[in-house]
This record gives C-alpha cells, sequence and structure tokens, in this order.
C-alpha cells in the first residue's frame, strides 16, 4: 500500500478533532472528559517539541555558522535576513491597513454587540493579564530589547524558551570563536554539535511520527474551550478581513518563491505544509520551529548555514502574520470605539508601532494580543476604553491566532529560501526517515 503523506495524515487527525471536539460540546460531561483525557496528550506534544528547541538551535546554529570558512558570509547572511524581514513585515502591515481601511469592518458592529462583548469579557482575567504585560512592557527603554539578547548565563539563557534571542546570540558568539581558533582545536567542539544536530533532527522525525494523533487532541480542545457561535458571527466580519489578509500574504509568499528563487510555489507549500499545520494546531511559531527546521532543511534543500540562522531569528522577530492582524485589529477597534482617532497620521504610527511589536513579540499564543495594546497606546487610543477593545476582538482571537502563526512560519520559511538563494546555498531536498538506520539496530 501506498504511504499516505505526513500533511495529510495530519490533516485528517485535525479534522477528526474538530469534529470530536463539537460532538463532545453536545455531551454534558463532554467537556471535562476532552479536558481530562484528550487535552494532555496535545500539551505532551507540544511539551516535546519545545523541549528539543534549544538543543536544537544551538546545535545547527554552532554547525551553521563553524561550517561557513568566511566570517563576511555570516555577515551577508544576517543583514539579508535583516533587511528581508523588515520589508515583508512592513508589506503586511501595509496589506492589513489597506483592507481594513476599505472594507470597515468596524461599521457592522452594533452598541448591543459591544454591550454583549463588553459584559462577557472586559473584566475577563486573561485580558487584564494583557494588559498588565503590556505595561511592564512599555517601562522598559528603547534599547531594553538589545539588552536583553545578551544573556549573563548561558546556562540560564538555555534553561527558558522565552529566551531564545539569548541563546541565538550565544551560539552564534561561539560558532563565530570557533571559527577564529585554530581548525585542530575547533575539531572536536565541531564533531559534538554535528552529532548532536544530527541526533536532534532524528528527534523532530521520532516526535513527528506522533503528529497526527496530536493534533486531534490541540483541535479537539481548541473546539470544546471555545467560544458562542453566535459571539463569533458578530465578529465574523472582522475575522473575515484578518483572513482574507492573510490569505494574501500567502499569494505574496508564493510569488517571492516563483519569481526570485524559480521554484514552483504550489511544491513549496506541499513540502512546508506541516510545519503549517502544527503552527496552525498548536498557535505557537517556537514549537512549530523544530518542524520548521527539518522542512526547510532537508525537504526544500535550503543550507544548514543559512537555515540555522534565519529561522530561529525569524520564529522571534519576523511575524508577518502577527502584525497583519495587530494593523486590521488597531483599525478595527477604532473603527468601533474611537473613530475620530483614525488619521493619517495614527495610521502610519500603526506601521511603524506595529513592526516593533512584532519584533517584540514573544512567539507564544496570544502574544499578538498584548503588543496591539502597546499599538493601540501608541496612537493615544483612550485608557478607559482599552478593556472594551479587547473584548471586542477577544472571542475570535484563538482562531485568529492559529491562522496568524501559519503566516509567521510560512513567512519565515521563505525568507530562508530568499536568502539561500542570494547566497547560492538554496540547493536539492534530501529527505532522512526517521528509520533510515532502523534495521541495523532492531
Ligand atoms: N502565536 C503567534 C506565534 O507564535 C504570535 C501571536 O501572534 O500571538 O507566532
Amino acid at each position: 500500500m501506498k504511504k499516505i503523506a505526513l500533511h495529510w495524515k495530519i490533516m485528517i487527525g485535525m479534522i477528526l478533532g474538530i469534529v470530536f471536539g463539537f460532538i463532545m460540546t453536545t455531551i454534558s460531561w463532554g467537556k471535562g472528559f476532552t479536558g481530562d483525557w484528550i487535552a494532555p496528550f496535545g500539551t505532551i506534544f507540544v511539551n516535546l517539541l519545545k523541549l528539543i528547541a534549544v538543543p536544537l538551535i544551538l546545535a545547527s546554529l554552532i554547525k551553521g555558522i563553524s561550517d561557513l570558512k568566511d566570517i563576511s558570509k555570516f555577515k551577508t547572511i544576517g543583514g539579508r535576513t535583516i533587511v528581508i524581514y523588515v520589508i515583508t513585515t512592513i508589506i503586511a502591515i501595509t496589506i492589513g491597513l489597506l483592507i481594513v481601511n476599505m472594507t470597515k469592518p468596524g461599521d457592522g458592529i452594533t452598541s448591543e454587540t459591544i454591550e454583549k462583548l463588553t459584559a462577557e469579557y472586559a473584566s475577563n482575567e486573561k485580558i487584564s493579564e494583557r494588559l498588565a504585560e503590556a505595561d511592564k512592557q512599555k517601562e522598559s527603554g528603547p534599547l531594553q530589547f538589545i539588552v536583553d539578547m545578551v544573556p549573563q548565563n548561558a546556562i540560564a539563557a538555555m534553561s527558558d524558551n522565552k529566551l531564545m534571542l539569548q541563546v541565538i546570540f550565544f551560539a552564534i558568539f561561539l560558532g563565530i570563536s570557533m571559527l577564529l581558533i585554530n581548525e585542530k582545536h575547533a575539531a572536536p567542539l565541531k564533531n559534538f554539535f554535528d552529532s548532536l544536530n544530527e541526533v536532534v533532527l532524528k528527534m523532530v522525525d521520532l516526535i513527528m511520527l506522533t503528529a497526527p494523533y496530536a493534533v486531534f487532541a490541540l483541535l479537539a480542545n481548541v473546539v470544546v474551550t471555545s467560544d458562542d457561535p453566535d459571539i463569533l458571527l458578530a465578529l465574523f466580519k472582522y475575522a473575515a478581513v484578518v483572513f482574507s489578509g492573510l490569505l494574501l500574504m500567502i499569494v505574496f509568499y508564493c510569488l517571492l518563491v516563483l519569481f526570485i528563487t524559480k521554484k514552483s510555489p504550489l511544491w513549496f507549500l506541499k513540502e512546508i505544509s506541516p510545519a503549517q499545520l502544527l503552527a496552525f494546531s498548536t498557535s505557537s511559531s517556537a514549537a512549530t520551529l523544530p518542524v520548521t527546521m527539518e522542512r526547510v532543511e532537508e525537504h526544500i534543500g535550503v543550507d544548514k548555514e543559512v537555515s540555522s540562522f534565519v529561522l530561529p531569528v525569524g520564529a522571534t522577530i519576523n511575524m508577518d502574520g502577527t502584525s497583519l492582524y495587530q494593523a486590521v485589529a488597531a483599525v478595527f477597534i477604532m473603527q468601533v470605539l474611537w473613530p475620530e482617532g483614525l488619521t493619517f497620521s495614527n495610521q502610519i504610527t500603526i506601521v511603524l508601532t506595529a513592526l516593533l511589536a512584532s519584533i517584540g513579540s514573544a512567539a507564544v499564543p496570544g502574544a499578538g494580543m498584548v503588543m496591539l495594546v502597546i499599538v493601540l497606546e501608541a496612537i493615544g487610543f483612550p485608557a478607559d476604553k482599552l478593556p472594551i477593545g479587547l473584548a471586542l476582538i477577544f472571542a475570535v482571537d484563538r482562531p485568529l491566532d492559529m491562522m496568524r502563526t501559519v503566516i509567521n512560519v510560512t513567512g519565515d520559511a521563505t525568507v530562508s529560501m530568499l536568502v539561500a538563494k542570494s547566497v547560492g546555498k538554496l540547493g536539492e531536498p534530501h529527505i532522512k526517515e526517521w528509520d533510515d538506520h532502523y534495521e541495523e539496530v532492531k
């Protein structure tokens, strides 16, 4: 029998999970059962992916850099990556602003809907948490994010997934220093990281064997914990605007792949699809990172010298989906609650702050909403209306988070191809299966 491709298996798992979730919402004990007996399998899967993120970044980045032989190449890769990331993010924000201004989803929101949403969510503790987190972020100075990148303790940095940029910094520093010493002395360390890298990629293959079951659990849980469908319907137009903007981004990436790398966009989407499906199911680009790296390197053919830098950095600083969402959400909230604030200069401020905010957003579920508060505050949105503003969009945040995370991951993969192409490092795929050496140890 022909093997079913991984992305189909994952897709079947997702659909079954959604159907199962809906059935469970109709049964009195369904929600409790799903939470107690199904959801933990999703959590275990996400934990496994997070577990290997730090060793993978370390090993692959150190290997990538120490293979370079020439530091100037790293400067070229680094410079191009950052420039392309900033450009794609600005394009994403601009697309968001254009469609939200053209379609005006805020105009259809009645005062009853506002009241209903406010009553339901304005004092929700998750909203208060996001507001408090935004306050904390705001207090820091303009250079704080650079200070935050430099760890004072490498082991402490590696022990916290939120400190991914610190791990990246340490790995780059170590890799560059390895290039600068005698090859003979660097060799043992290089072999160690080479080997660690191979092993961790095998761990990704093994974890992915469970992906179809894990996405079942993740999506069943999303369905049983989601909100009342009536409320979702009221926000349908807003959600549709975010969704169409995100779709346009996919088209944009496909055009880049076609015209710049000269590869088929359909092939690109097919090869990257397991990472996209996981991004959708987990709402976290950080948790998806190991899979994105495996797909981009083995299935698309981007050399590790490029992918090992572009992808981890992208997972933390390049969030095209999140920034598009921030632009649409900010303008939507203004259309409903503060139309007088919709000036041209405020929209330009949105471009700049959404750009910085998407760089600063953590790659975890719901992070985009925290930064949205900062974007709104930057344009002088009335503070007393902030909780109401967030209440307006809260009900659809989770599905939109799932979708924007897909775009975040696809954007990173696209940019890694562009950078690889520009430095002659886009080669042929070399797929490794989990059981390539299984016979030898069976
Ligand atoms: N969940 C998104 C990510 O991990 C971030 C966000 O937009 O909330 O990429």
